[in-house]
Parts: structure tokens; C-alpha cells; sequence
């Protein structure tokens, strides 16, 4: 515990009493550390000393004057103490106001001599100071001509002015006041991070890099600082990362025999040959689910790319092999869509070509309240408990549904393989509960359409090994992607009537599901158009004679599934939903997507949706409408309009709305500012580096060994 003092409670620091330390705590910070790493959010530049007759009118700067007169009064109506000075110098005089600190006043009197900072303001031609940050130079009114100014003793003023996340009763020169010794403090440490690291990674050590965060003495210094900051996370995190990675290989798994025969037999029976890089992703997981240590790995492939038939074989695979096997998808209805192209694919392969004793492979559908199987030897409905007791007598079997197959109560004696789809890694707690009682840990793949950046790949999923299915299949049309504007609105809905006349599907997605409620809600989102108003007025007004449905979060579950199945079946032909339809659901002949409000979600949000049509032969379109007058917001959709490669769209999300939209991002508690340095590939990858070179010797880096800990307790890579 040699690096104990950063864990210290801030109540154990003198001069700070339990009314500030309060304070402080309402800013989240509770140690030392927490309090070292309340970090300005921005600094402001009172380096220039001006005159009082060079004062300008919305300027912000500094004056050396004296304290003239000053008094403290209760303003009338609002209870509010108000102190007003007047500073002078010899080439003039300026008022002063402070609102609501009349303790002011014990320390400023007339005749001190003073530093003041800030924005000075002009009302009624007359220029002011208003509550500006001030120092005090001298009590000593003799000193006024020759006071020397010790610049580098001032905390407040003069140079670049820290200046913190407040809160009421706590402002940024109370956290200067209080943090200035702590520093001090602080700076005696010695850096847990190994003198090689700092060297080749060109960083502050720890020393300069504390003191320069909260006092630089420029403004490329507190950049360099943050650098350093930010740097630490990213290091700290590729340990978790690795050591995940080696606790994850020293578990025992299945392994699962690799049998090219069967795959083959299933592949001929597709109306489809793979991809060159759908064939590279299946042999990284079948060559890994053949390894005695579980598979944790991600397959990442845009939209429409195919991971489904890819991840089939694999579970088919394993259940040939004599194990169990879950596919798990986040709704119903992707379940049962999963469940249905299992059993195509599937039944056909175990009625033709099935193993010689006759067994196919056998799959079941278990979702909230109901379960199916489909097997050569038994089809149709089955209680919840019957399928329960299959499963527990480890009778080789695919299971597909949402997070219920997983509960407790489910028995799985022999499970090779659990796939999640639409979900980028396992929660802890989602694995652990896989791990309780069994000897062998099953293999783990998770799916995911959203492209993850490279950089993020890297830097927060370092622990997974990632397959990815980098094309389209070939005969896939580019979807026409357009921006259209009220004007167009009206054409819109002619080209829609026309293509639903050609037996076409279409796709309507708003932002909302409800029109607010309150004014002021409706006064901020005037344009966000609600599901189920757009609706009333699609079915009352526009397109009176056809067919629409409606699907939002807020139905009931059979409800949904009933909108699903009609929508599947084409008894719906205009389908007004939230974004609940985002992830995985494939109707071929939905051609027309078009989204309201536009530009409230995010560019690898809008390609999910785009995803949703052009996944059969026909020519698909993709509509964005916007009422938005911000012209980043128009050039981030027009760029969207150009591009259809997912992962170049979320470089793209990357750089413009950086990466805490990212999922898991936000979720993992790696502050702002490192998950911003996780833009920088560069970095990311040299942290990579030199936490694997540290691990080789970390036994001779205590100080490191024990920041790790408290970084553990600190983050949640989930
Ligand atoms: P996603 O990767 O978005 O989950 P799916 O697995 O749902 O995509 O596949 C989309 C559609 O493409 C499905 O209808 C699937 O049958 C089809 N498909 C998959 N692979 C190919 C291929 N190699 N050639 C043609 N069609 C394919
Ligand atoms: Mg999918």
C-alpha cells in the first residue's frame, strides 16, 4: 500500500472542515485522488495587468489597484447581500460588485492593495468589474508604489486561472484554495508509472504533470498534463484487459471436434455461397471452439453482411459434437426470427443429410412465456417445463431465445456454446452465472452490427478476440440514400403509395413515442415527430386506404410479435415504429426507410435503420427527413448520404460526436477525458505495448501493482 495517500478520505486533510468537505463531496470527490483529478474544466488568461483607464468593456483582464472604499448591503427584495468597491489607481478609478459573499468583507477593507480578475462589463455607458476573482498583494497602503508582485505565490489571479466544476457553496476559488496545498502534497509522491513508460511515451511525470493541470504556466502545458492523465487510464485499462485475456485462457472448455464434412453438408444446402470473409470468420471460430480454454471473441460485420448463418453453423456444430448450445437474442422478436431460420436451415440439413443414427439437430424456442421445438422426432408447442427437463437431462439441444434462457432455474449439465446477438461482450455477471457449479466454461461469441473504431477495438474490448465480416454479399444493391425537406414531403408520400402498389414494404421510424406532455418539453423538441401521432395522421389523412401497423417499446409483447408477424406476412404494409425495429430484423421485401427527425440519432444508428431494407433483390431507398436548421447536423447527414460502409460512418461518429455514444463507453466509468484520448490510435496502441512489456516485470513495480488495484475498483469493463 505504498501509494495509500491518494486513497485517503479527503476528511483527513487539515484546514479542510467537515462543512467544505461536504462541499467537496457533492463534487464526487471523496480521496485525495479524487480530488487531484477534479481537473479545471477550462482556464482563463488574466496574464495581462492593465491599467484602470485601459479597461475596455467586455474585456476580460486584470488590474494592481487599491481598495478604495468598499460596503456590504441587503439588496430589498431578494434578501441578497450585495458588496460594492471602488479599486484605484494612479490613472483612475472602477466599481466593484460581489453578489452573496458579505464575508468579503473581513478580508477586504480600504486601503488594501489588491489583484482583481475578471470580465468587465458595461451598463449605461459605465464599465464595472462583477464578482471578479481577486488576490490580495499587501494590507500595507504605504506599499502601493513599489509593491513587488509575487507572481508565482498568487493563486487566483495574474497568469492562467483554473477554473473547476463548482457547485453551490464551493466555487472554483474555494477548490484553488483548498487544492494548492494538497498539490503540494501530492507532488512528494513518487509516479507509479515506470520512469520507460514516461520516457517512451513522451508524458509529464507525475510531479509536473499534477502541478501543471491546475497551474500551468501555458496553455500547452496543461495540455501535455492531460496527455499524461488520460495516458494513465488507457495504460491502467490494458492491464484489465490482458489480464482478462489470461484469466479467460487458464479456464477449461469443450472442445469441439472439427468436422468438415458436416459443414460442407450444410453449406451446399444454401441458396447462397459465403463471402470470402463470412468463410474467414466461421474457420477463426471453428478453429477456436476446437481449443481446451473458451472462445471470448466478437463478430463484428456491418448490417445485411450475414454473421447469422455463420454463427448457425457454429451451434449446429457444437450440438453435433454432443453439447448444448444457447442463441440469445435482446427481444422476442428477434428470437423467434433466429428460431425460424434455424429450423429452415436446419430441419432441411438433419431430414436429408443427418448423422447415421438418425438424430438432427434438434431446436427449441424458449422466450418469456412460451415454448417450441423443432426435431426430427418432435415438433410443435411444449410447456416451459418439459423443455426445462430436456435441457437438464443434457440431451444435446439448440436453444433460442431472449435473456430467459439464462435464468437460474435452467439446467444446462452440458453447454459448448453461448451466442449473444446485438450485444458487443458478455457482462460479468452474465458469464459468472454460466460459470456456478461446472467444471468446463462454455464458449463464448457475441455479435455485433455496430462497427466498432479500431482505436476502441483496441483500447476498451482488448480482452476479446474480434472476427470480423468485412463485405455484402454481392448481389446487394446500394441502397438510394436521400435528404429530404417538408418540399419534398409530399412527393415522398406519392412514391410510397406507388411502391406499396407494387406489393413493397416501407419502414416509417420516429423519435419519439409520445407527444411530450409538457410545454416546455413540446418548446425544445418542437420537430420531434411522436410514433403515435404520426400515425393517426398517416392512417386518418395521407394513406387512408392501405394497410398500416404500429410498434413502439410500449406494447404489450404479444402485441408486437402479432405487428411482427403481419409485417413479416405483408398484411402490413407501412410499418410507423420507434427505433425498437433497429436491431436485426430481416423482412426482404421491405424496400422504403424513411426516418423522421433525422438528425437526432447518431450516423451508426441511421445505417442500422438503412440496414433494415435492401436485404433482398429489389431496389431499396432510404429517406431522411429533417427540419434541422444547424448546418453541422445537415453536413453530418449529408456525409451519411454518400457513404454505406458502416465502419468508415463510425470513424466518422468517432470524430464528430466522440466516442462516449459509443455503447459500453460511458457504461465502463473511464472518465471523459481518457475515452476522449481513446480517439488516438497512436496511443492506444503504444499503451498496448508497454503495459505488455510492464507485466513481464511487475513484480518489481509495486507502486504500479497498487495504482492497478484501485484503478480495478474504479472501472467496470463491462
Ligand atoms: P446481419 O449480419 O445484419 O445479421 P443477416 O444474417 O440477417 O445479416 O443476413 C441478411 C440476409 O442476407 C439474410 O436474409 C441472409 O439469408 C442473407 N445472406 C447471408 N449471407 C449471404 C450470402 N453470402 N449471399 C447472399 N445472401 C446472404
Ligand atoms: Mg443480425
Amino acid at each position: 500500500m505504498l501509494n495509500s495517500l491518494f486513497d485517503k478520505s479527503i476528511e483527513e486533510l487539515k484546514g479542510i472542515g467537515p462543512y467544505y468537505q461536504k462541499k467537496l463531496k457533492a463534487l464526487r470527490i471523496k480521496t485525495i485522488r479524487d480530488f487531484l483529478r477534479h481537473f479545471p474544466s477550462r482556464y482563463e488568461d488574466f496574464s495581462q495587468l492593465k491599467k484602470i483607464s485601459e479597461l475596455e468593456a467586455d474585456g476580460v483582464c486584470s488590474v494592481f489597484a487599491k481598495i478604495e472604499k468598499i460596503k456590504t448591503r441587503k439588496s430589498f427584495k431578494k434578501r441578497l447581500f450585495i458588496t460594492e468597491a471602488v479599486l484605484k489607481d494612479e490613472t483612475g478609478e472602477v466599481p466593484v460588485t460581489w453578489f452573496g459573499q458579505p464575508f468579503l468583507m473581513k478580508s477586504l477593507k480600504a486601503g488594501v492593495l489588491v489583484i482583481v480578475s475578471g470580465k468587465v462589463v458595461s451598463k449605461e455607458d459605465k464599465i464595472s468589474f462583477q464578482s471578479p476573482v481577486f488576490e490580495i498583494v499587501s494590507r500595507d497602503q504605504e506599499e502601493f508604489e513599489s509593491a513587488e508582485i509575487h507572481f508565482e505565490k498568487l493563486k487566483h489571479t495574474a497568469g492562467l486561472i483554473p477554473v473547476y466544476p463548482e457547485t453551490r457553496g464551493m466555487t472554483s476559488r474555494g477548490i484553488r484554495f483548498f487544492i494548492k496545498p494538497v498539490i503540494e502534497i501530492a507532488k512528494n509522491q513518487s509516479d507509479f508509472l515506470p520512469r520507460s513508460v514516461v520516457e517512451k511515451a513522451g508524458l509529464l511525470d507525475f510531479e509536473n504533470a499534477i502541478q501543471q493541470v491546475h497551474f500551468p504556466s501555458s496553455l500547452e502545458m496543461a495540455e501535455k498534463a492531460r496527455k499524461r492523465f488520460a495516458f494513465e487510464e488507457i495504460f491502467l485499462t490494458q492491464f484489465l484487459l490482458l489480464e482478462a485475456r489470461a484469466e479467460n485462457a487458464s479456464f477449461k472448455a469443450p472442445s469441439v471436434a472439427i468436422d468438415i464434412e458436416f459443414v460442407k453438408n450444410i453449406l451446399e444446402k444454401l441458396n447462397f455461397e459465403l463471402t470470402q470473409t463470412q468463410k474467414n470468420a466461421l474457420w477463426e471460430i471453428i478453429k477456436n471452439l476446437n481449443k481446451n480454454y473458451p472462445m471470448n471473441r466478437l463478430l463484428n460485420g456491418d448490417v445485411g453482411s450475414g454473421k447469422t448463418i455463420v454463427v448457425l453453423i457454429a451451434l449446429a456444430l457444437v450440438v453435433k459434437s454432443g453439447y448444448q448450445a444457447v442463441f440469445m437474442a435482446p427481444t422476442e422478436i428477434l428470437s423467434r426470427q433466429h428460431f425460424k431460420t434455424a429450423s429452415k436451415i436446419l430441419k432441411e440439413f438433419s431430414a436429408k443429410g443427418g448423422s447415421a443414427s438418425g438424430g438432427g439437430i434438434e431446436i427449441a424456442l424458449l422466450v418469456s412465456k412460451q415454448a417450441m421445438i423443432v426435431s426430427t422426432g418432435l415438433e410443435g408447442e411444449l410447456t416451459k417445463l418439459s423443455l426445462k427437463k430436456i435441457i437438464s437431462s443434457g440431451k444435446p439441444i439448440l436453444v433460442v431465445g431472449t435473456q430467459a434462457v439464462l435464468q437460474k432455474d435452467i439446467d444446462f449439465p452440458k453447454l459448448g456454446l453461448v451466442v449473444v446477438d446485438e450485444q458487443h461482450r458478455f457482462g460479468v455477471k452474465q458469464r459468472q452465472q454460466l460459470l456456478l457449479g461446472e467444471s468446463l466454461v462454455p464458449h463464448f461469441l457475441s455479435m455485433s452490427a455496430t462497427p466498432i473504431p479500431r482505436t476502441l477495438a483496441l483500447g476498451l474490448w482488448g480482452d476479446l478476440d474480434i472476427s470480423i465480416i468485412s463485405e455484402l454479399p454481392k448481389d446487394r444493391k446500394r441502397i438510394e440514400t436521400s435528404l429530404v425537406d417538408s418540399s419534398g414531403r409530399q412527393w415522398l408520400y406519392g412514391f410510397i403509395r406507388e411502391r406499396v402498389g407494387l406489393g413493397e414494404q416501407v419502414f416509417i421510424i420516429c423519435p419519439r413515442i409520445e407527444q411530450a406532455d409538457f410545454d416546455y418539453q413540446k418548446f425544445l423538441t418542437s420537430d420531434a415527430k411522436s410514433v403515435k401521432q404520426e400515425f393517426e395522421k398517416l392512417k386518418t389523412e395521407v394513406f387512408k386506404d392501405l394497410k398500416l401497423g404500429i410498434l413502439h417499446g410500449r406494447l404489450k409483447p404479444s402485441e408486437k410479435e402479432r405487428v411482427m408477424n403481419d409485417f413479416f406476412e405483408n398484411k402490413i404494409s407501412i410499418l410507423v415504429s420507434t427505433s425498437v425495429i433497429e436491431v436485426g430484423i430481416d423482412v426482404p421485401n421491405a424496400t422504403i426507410m424513411v426516418v423522421e427527425g433525422a438528425d437526432r440519432f447518431g450516423l451508426a444508428q441511421l445505417h442500422q435503420f438503412r440496414g433494415r431494407v435492401g436485404r433482398g433483390e429489389k431496389q431499396s431507398f432510404c429517406f431522411l427527413l429533417s427540419e434541422t436548421e444547424s448546418k453541422i447536423a445537415q453536413e453530418r447527414l449529408k456525409a451519411f448520404s454518400d457513404s454505406y460502409d458502416g465502419f468508415s460512418l463510425a470513424e466518422e461518429d468517432l470524430k464528430l460526436r466522440g466516442p462516449g455514444q459509443f455503447f459500453g463507453v460511458k457504461q465502463s466509468g473511464i472518465p471523459d477525458m481518457a475515452t476522449n484520448a481513446l480517439k488516438d490510435l497512436k496511443l492506444v496502441i503504444l499503451a498496448r505495448k508497454l503495459a505488455e512489456a510492464c507485466l513481464l516485470k511487475f513484480d518489481k513495480l509495486p507502486l504500479l501493482k497498487s495504482e492497478l488495484e484501485s484503478f480495478r475498483q474504479r472501472v467496470h469493463l463491462e
